[in-house]
C-alpha cells in the first residue's frame, strides 16, 4: 500500500470501527469483566489491545496505536498527555541513576531543561553533541552512556542528522537510540527502517494539525517495547480517548496537509532567499542546507516549519517585523492549518557544543495553507515595517 492508502486505512480495522467508518469514542475508568478467567487473561496481556484498566486505554486508544504502528513501523507504541511528556515518558523507561546521555545539541529547548532540571536531580548526567556528527559519536560514548538522542532535523536551526550512522553506532555499543520524530510525521521518514529504538512524536503538531489537542506518542520496536509500555504504565502516563479519537481522525488528512504545507513552505522559503535583508533560510530541501544530503537519503518530503535568519535587526526591528502581521500569528508550536511566527534573538544561548555563526536574528515560520500570495504580501509588508523601524 501506499502512504496516502495507508493513512486511509491505518487502525480503521472492522473490530475497531464496527459498522461506522471511524473507531469510536471509548470512555472507561474501569473495565468489568465476567469471569475470574477473562480478567486473569486482561491482566497478562497488559496494554496489548485488551481491555484491561482505562489507564491502559481502550478501544479508541488500541486503533490510533495500531496505525501508529503501521506507519512508523514500531511494535508497539505508548501514548501520553503531550510531546514533552512522551520525551520524558521514553527517557525515564530506560535511564537510572548513574546513567549517561548523549543529547543533541539542537534539541527542542524543553528536553534540553528536562535533562538539567529533572534527569540531572536523578543522577543522570547529560552531554551534548553536534547534530552533524555522524559515526564519530562513537568517541563521546563512555562505559555508562545509556542513550543517544537524536532529533532531526533540530529545533529551529533545522540540521538533518545521519541518523544511520549514529544508530549503526549505538548499536554496536548495546545503546539505546530515540528519534524526536515530530518535524516528519509519521510519514516523511521510517525511524525504524533507520535503525531508531524509540521514535517520538509531539502528535500536538501534525498528527492533530488543527492546534486544539496536546498529545505525545512514543513508537518502540520488538526489543524495547515491553520495558517502554510497562514503564509508562508505572509513571501513570495516559491520554484521553477524545483527544486520541482527534489524533486518529487527523491521521486521514496528514498526507494532503503535509503536500501543501510543504509546496507552499517552499515558495516562501525561496522568496525569503532572494530577499537583500535575509542573511541565509535553514530549509531541510535546500542544497546547501547542513544535512541536506542526509535529508534527501532518509526522508520522503518537507513540511511549513522552517527558519530564516535576518543579515541584522534590532529588538526594536523584529518588534515591527513581528507585530502588524495579518496573517502569521506569533506564538508556539506549529503544525496547525495556520501560519505561525516565532523569533528566536540569541540561538547560541540554546547551544553548548556548536557554534552558531550568525550574529543577526533568527525567525521561526510555520507556513500553512493560506495562500502563498497572501503569505508573501504580509512578509513584504513586515520588512517595510522593519526598514522604518
Ligand atoms: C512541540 C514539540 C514537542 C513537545 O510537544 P508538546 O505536545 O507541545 O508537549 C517536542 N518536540 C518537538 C520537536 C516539538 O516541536
Amino acid at each position: 500500500m501506499k502512504k496516502n492508502t495507508q493513512l486511509i486505512h491505518a487502525g480503521r480495522g472492522k473490530k475497531w470501527t464496527g459498522s461506522a467508518v471511524n473507531p469510536p469514542i471509548v470512555r472507561a475508568s474501569t473495565i468489568v469483566f465476567e469471569t475470574m478467567e477473562e480478567l486473569k487473561n486482561a491482566s497478562k496481556n497488559k496494554g496489548n489491545a485488551v481491555p484491561y484498566y482505562g489507564r491502559r486505554g481502550t478501544a479508541t486508544h488500541f486503533a490510533f496505536q495500531e496505525a501508529m504502528c503501521e506507519l512508523e513501523g514500531g511494535a508497539g507504541c505508548a501514548l501520553y498527555p503531550c510531546g514533552a511528556a512522551a520525551i520524558s515518558g521514553a527517557l525515564l523507561a530506560f535511564l537510572k541513576a548513574g546513567d549517561h546521555l548523549l543529547m543533541v545539541d539542537t534539541a527542542y529547548e524543553p528536553t534540553r531543561g528536562l535533562c538539567e532540571k529533572v534527569l540531572a536531580g536523578l543522577g543522570i548526567e547529560t552531554s551534548y553533541y553536534d547534530p552533524l556528527l555522524g559515526a564519530e559519536i562513537k568517541t563521546l560514548i563512555r562505559p555508562n552512556t545509556k542513550v543517544i538522542f537524536l532529533e532531526s532535523p533540530g529545533s529551529l536551526t533545522m540540521e538533518v542528522q545521519d541518523i544511520p550512522a549514529i544508530c549503526q553506532v549505538a548499536k554496536a555499543h548495546n545503546i539505546i537510540t530515540m528519534l524526536d520524530n515530530t518535524w516528519a510525521s509519521p510519514i516523511l521518514c521510517r525511524p525504524f527502517e533507520l535503525g531508531v529504538d524509540i521514535s517520538i512524536q509531539a502528535a500536538t503538531k501534525y498528527i492533530i494539525g488543527h492546534s486544539d489537542v496536546m498529545l505525545g506518542t512514543a513508537s518502540a520496536n520488538e526489543q524495547h517495547w515491553p520495558q517502554l509500555r510497562e514503564q509508562s504504565y508505572l509513571l501513570g502516563y495516559c491520554a484521553s480517548p477524545d483527544d486520541v479519537y482527534q489524533a486518529s481522525r487527523g491521521l486521514r488528512t496528514l498526507g494532503v496537509r503535509l503536500k501543501q504545507h510543504e509546496k507552499n513552505a517552499l515558495e516562501v522559503a525561496e522568496w525569503l532567499a532572494q530577499r537583500p535583508e535575509v542573511e541565509t533560510v535553514r530549509h531541510p530541501a535546500f542544497p546547501e542546507h547542513p544535512g541536506h544530503p542526509f535529508f534527501q537519503r532518509d526522508f520522503n518530503g518537507s513540511n511549513g516549519l522552517f527558519s530564516f535568519v535576518l543579515k541584522q535587526g534590532s529588538a526594536a526591528q523584529v518588534q515591527a517585523f513581528i507585530e502588524g502581521m495579518q496573517h502569521f500569528k506569533m506564538g508556539f508550536s506549529w503544525g496547525g492549518y495556520e501560519s505561525l511566527i516565532t523569533a528566536v534573538p540569541n540561538v547560541q544561548a540554546l547551544r553548548s557544543v556548536t557554534h552558531w555563526p550568525y550574529a543577526g536574528p533568527l525567525l521561526r515560520l510555520h507556513i500553512g495553507l493560506e495562500d502563498p500570495e497572501d503569505l508573501l504580501a504580509d512578509l513584504e509588508q513586515a520588512f517595510a515595517r522593519m526598514a522604518l523601524a
